[in-house]
């Protein structure tokens, strides 16, 4: 087997193994590949694999590779048809509107400004798409997301917005090797996730939980995330 599809086997069976340490599902994971080191041969590959749900953290490229990939897929009518795209990073308002049509979850929400211009130019397009609010989860001062402490109200502002709809929350725990300040990390978001169904803010549609990427992704699923966004793991 090549190296990649060794890795993403790896990835694969960690998962498996760590849901079923912790009695979950496996089918409540998510796996989105996050692509942004990756070359576009290596991308095709791994959607050769049967990975249908990519990430990226810049727009530009996010763009560029769909368009790339849209080409290759209709290349081979034996490959997916359809991939999802997820924009996992840093978000400027003036770049929302070249995202809208490309992509299907936000990852990356952590003002109200930002939300309200997604709002406007979903609205225009006619279209709702799903957002994930990021936490600052570590107060780290150099870190994107909302403060903790801050989240519930941005939260109850977003789900008043028409054309936007709020499935959860994301998070990056810092780059430790210390698993206790990374598990402390997961448990805050996840305490606040459930804070925030428990007030039914978002309904239904607030279940998600982004967290975990290539070195901490076993701990998640551990704090119950839904999403994962591996890279490095799969592509290195
Ligand atoms: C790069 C990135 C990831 C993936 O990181 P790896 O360590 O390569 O798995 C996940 N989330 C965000 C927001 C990223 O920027």
């Amino acid at each position: 087997m090549n190296k990649l599809a060794d890795n993403l086997k790896k990835v694969h069976d960690n998962i498996a193994s760590a849901c079923a340490h912790c009695k979950r599902s496996n089918s409540e994971v998510t796996l989105v590949v996050v692509t942004k080191s990756a070359n576009l041969d290596a991308i095709k590959q791994v959607v050769r694999l049967g990975c249908v749900e990519l990430g990226e953290n810049r727009v530009q490229h996010l763009k560029l590779t769909a368009d790339d990939l849209e080409l290759f897929l209709k290349s081979d009518p034996a490959l997916p048809q359809k991939i999802s795209w997820h924009m996992i990073g840093h978000l400027q308002r003036n770049k929302v509107r070249q995202l809208l049509r490309t992509t299907d979850i936000i990852h990356s929400v952590d003002t109200l400004r930002l939300a309200e211009e997604i709002s406007k130019g979903a609205e225009k397009l006619d279209i709702c798409p799903k957002i994930l609010m990021q936490v600052n989860c570590s107060e780290e001062p150099q870190k994107y997301g909302v403060p903790v402490g801050a989240a519930i109200h941005l939260a109850e502002q977003i789900v008043t917005m028409p054309n936007i709809k709020l499935i959860g929350l994301m998070t990056m725990a810092p780059l430790t090797l210390n698993k206790d300040i990374v598990k402390a990390c997961f448990a805050r978001t996840r305490e606040l996730f459930e804070e925030i169904q428990g007030e039914k803010i978002g309904g239904h549609d607030f279940r998600h939980l982004s967290m975990g990427m290539s070195q901490d992704y076993e701990i998640a699923i551990e704090y119950g995330a839904t999403i994962l966004r591996i890279g490095s793991a799969i592509f290195a």
